[in-house]
C-alpha cells in the first residue's frame, strides 16, 4: 500500500481501494451496526499492514526441514492501545494479523460542552518502555482525546509510538502532530472540517455509537 502525498510530515494515508470501499460502507448511514462492526475490523486488518511497515526485527536462527535459516523476530513487544469506546472496535480485526500482542485501555469519554476527553481509566502492561505502542480510535476529531491518550502513556514511561485512525481531519492532525512530533500518524482517510459540534464532516457519525448500537 504506498504512501499518498499529503501536506503533513509524520501522516501515512492508507488509500488502498479496499480500505476506500469498506471505508465507504461505513460512512454509508443506512448501513446497520452489524456491518460497520464488520467492515471496521476488516479495514483495521489491512491498516496493521502499512501501520507496522517499519518495526524493527532482530535474527531469530531457525532449523527449516533442509537448512539452518537466518529469520526474522519483531525486536521489541508490541502494546496496542485503544482509547475507549470506539478505540475497542480497531482491536480485533489487529489482533487478526497480531495475536499475542499485549492490549492496554485508555478510557475517555467526549464531555460533550466542552468537547474536551475525560479521563476514567487507564491500564497499560508494564513493558511500555520497552515496546512498540500503537494508539488507536477510529476517528481523529480535534485531537485532544489522541493527544491525552500519548501524554498518558509517555508518562507511563511508552518512547515508541504511532497513532492509527480510520478518518481524520485537518485540525486532529495538527493538533497531535503538534503535540507529539515524535509520533506518526495513519490514517485511511482525511476528511474536511469538524462541524460545530466536533464532528468529522463528512465523516462517519459517532462511532461509538454506531459500533455499539448506541445510536438510538
Ligand atoms: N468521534 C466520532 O465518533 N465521530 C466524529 O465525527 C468525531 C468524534
Amino acid at each position: 500500500m504506498p504512501e499518498q502525498e499529503n501536506q503533513w510530515s509524520g501522516v501515512t494515508v492508507i488509500d488502498h481501494p479496499l480500505v476506500r470501499v469498506k471505508l465507504t460502507r461505513m460512512r454509508d448511514a443506512t448501513t446497520t451496526s452489524e456491518e460497520f462492526r464488520a467492515r471496521l475490523a476488516e479495514v483495521a486488518t489491512l491498516m496493521v499492514y502499512e501501520v507496522t511497515r517499519d518495526l524493527r526485527t532482530k535474527t531469530r536462527t531457525i532449523q527449516t526441514p533442509l537448512a539452518e535459516f537466518g529469520g526474522a523476530v519483531l525486536e521489541r513487544p508490541l502494546v496496542i492501545a485503544p482509547i475507549l469506546r470506539a478505540g475497542l472496535g480497531m482491536v480485533e480485526g489487529i489482533l487478526r494479523l497480531l495475536p499475542d500482542v499485549s492490549v492496554a485501555h485508555i478510557g475517555m469519554y467526549r464531555n460533550e460542552v466542552t468537547h474536551r476527553p475525560e479521563s476514567y481509566y487507564f491500564k497499560s502492561p508494564g513493558n511500555l518502555a520497552d515496546a512498540d505502542v500503537v494508539v488507536v480510535d477510529p476517528m481523529l476529531a480535534t485531537g485532544w482525546s489522541a493527544t491525552s491518550a500519548l501524554a498518558q502513556l509517555k508518562e507511563q514511561g511508552a518512547r515508541n509510538l504511532r497513532f492509527a485512525c480510520l478518518v481524520s481531519c485537518p485540525a486532529g492532525i495538527e493538533q497531535v502532530r503538534s503535540a507529539h512530533p515524535d509520533v506518526p500518524v495513519y490514517t485511511a482517510a482525511i476528511d474536511s472540517h469538524l462541524n460545530d459540534s466536533a464532528y468529522i464532516v463528512p465523516g462517519l457519525g459517532d462511532a461509538g455509537d454506531r459500533y455499539f448500537g448506541t445510536t438510538l
